[in-house]
């Protein structure tokens, strides 16, 4: 080796080690992430669709919670948790909120959960429901299996959230986004009214934001990225996380060692279309899946801190319900679910002596210095609040998820209210919330949204 070569392969080295040594001295971030499967072991009922008549039986796709812990230069950290599952209970949010403030110092607006809403995962119960009108016959069976699946799930929601906060490593944050057209607006006016069918002229949020952890070589390590659509492709009785659990397999696939993590945006009026056959699960998980790698060959913007963590409650109200004579007019017929629904609002009525009014609404903030908001709705809201949002907040880059901390029903835009339907009310007779929201329910929602924001709309 002559002199002169080896003057240069010297003179390479120290600038391979002055270039790492600059690149660590920039990474203010530290992240960690974990990973679990949550397919249930045994056959269960499954939740989303109402019309199935019998437990599970098999898997399409396993299941799977993930959690992301990311922690700032002054040692702030948000946990994000992401589950191929319906939604999220309230009271498993509330305990596992108490929980992390008590074995990792996480206040509550550390914690951030987020469901795919897929309807081919297992009924969630965190305590028994009483039947309304005598207990069916496999109602034993079925409730125990959904509350130890649930109990279950807990403790591995803690487990990972434990695991990805001893994995905190540097990390640089970077924030893409790119497009995929497969979600369309589901409510179709007709003259009876809006009905669950394809609207290609509707509002669509085609958005699909993507935070980047890369090591601090460049290396990727793990992606969060999030569809304002319904995981609704498949109603079969196996369990699938549909084509958002597809996307995130895929994209784990073709990126070796990479995590890849799911969270659902404004998609509570949004079905992934054409749908119900088992091939469109690939087909979309592919296509979401090829969005995110387009994201990631767009130029990435970095995402520096500090974190600015907010969470609060907003209440919400209800319209007023039937008076109490038309309620037992309802309550007495066979029309369903409005006859179950009063039953059940006039069982409250006797039980408590009212009929709840409000509800409090819990809204989120996970804002990464000047560079990156994440809105955290709950409930399954519809796209208006994110069009209108990601517009009244621009030029900032806001990022607006539904199905979040709190999984209850449909959110309505004054729009979506004024039109009715499903979304507007229509779903609440399924359940036990008087329903539907007065028409305050959008400027309430979005004025809690600046409030916590902190920005004031169009600066
Ligand atoms: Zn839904």
């Amino acid at each position: 080796m002559s002199a002169s070569c080896l003057t240069i392969r010297l003179a390479t080295l120290l600038l391979i080690l002055c270039c790492t040594q600059s690149a660590w001295s920039e990474t203010k971030w530290q992240v960690g992430v974990a990973t679990v499967k949550i397919t249930p072991e045994k056959s269960m009922w499954m939740a989303g669709y109402a019309a199935r008549k019998s437990a599970s039986e098999g898997v399409a796709g396993d299941l799977f919670a993930k959690a992301m812990a990311i922690q700032d230069e002054q040692g702030q950290r948000v946990v994000i948790v992401t589950m191929d599952l319906i939604g999220v209970p309230r009271l498993l949010r509330d305990q596992l909120e108490t929980e992390v403030k008590d074995k990792f110092q996480l206040p509550r607006e550390a914690l951030w959960i987020n469901a795919s809403h897929t309807h081919c995962g297992p009924e969630l119960r965190m305590t028994r429901i009483p039947p309304l009108d005598g207990a069916p016959a496999e109602y034993e069976q079925r409730m125990q299996l959904a509350l130890d699946y649930t109990a279950k799930l807990h403790q591995q929601l803690l487990e990972i959230i434990d695991l990805s906060l001893k994995d905190l490593k540097p990390a640089n944050l970077d924030y893409q986004h790119a497009r995929c057209g497969f979600a369309m607006n589901r409510r179709r006016p007709t003259v009876q009214g809006v009905t669950n069918a394809p609207h290609s002229d509707g509002p669509v949020n085609h958005h699909v934001p993507v935070l980047r952890i890369t090591t601090p070589e460049g290396k990727l390590r793990a992606v969060l990225f999030g569809y304002a659509c319904h995981n609704t492709i498949m109603g079969f009785n196996q369990f699938s996380g549909d084509y958002a659990g597809f996307a995130q397999q895929y994209l784990q696939e073709s990126h070796p060692g990479v995590t890849a993590m799911f969270f659902t945006g404004c998609g509570g009026d949004q079905n992934p279309y054409p749908r119900s056959k088992p091939e469109y699960l690939t087909y979309h998980g592919r296509a979401l899946a090829t969005a995110v790698d387009a994201a990631l060959d767009t130029v990435p913007k970095p995402v520096s801190g500090p974190l600015r963590l907010k969470y609060d409650t907003v209440e919400l109200k209800f319209a007023p319900p039937p008076p109490t004579a038309e309620l037992e007019k309802i309550a007495a017929g066979t029309a369903e679910p409005s006859s179950s629904h009063a039953r059940r609002l006039l069982k409250e009525l006797k039980d408590t002596g009212k009929i709840r009014s409000t509800y409090d609404y819990p809204v989120q903030i996970v804002q990464f210095g000047q560079d990156w908001t994440v809105i955290a709705l709950s409930g399954e809201v519809v796209v208006d609040y994110s069009l209108r949002l990601e517009k009244e907040l621009a030029p900032s880059n806001v990022m607006v998820a539904g199905y979040s901390n709190d999984v209850f029903g449909y959110v309505p835009s004054f729009r979506v209210l004024q039109e009715g339907g499903y979304e507007a009310g229509g779903a609440m007779f399924w359940g036990p919330l008087p329903g539907p929201f007065a028409t305050d329910v959008e400027d309430l929602i979005i004025g809690k949204v600046i409030e916590l924001v902190g920005m004031k709309p169009g600066k």
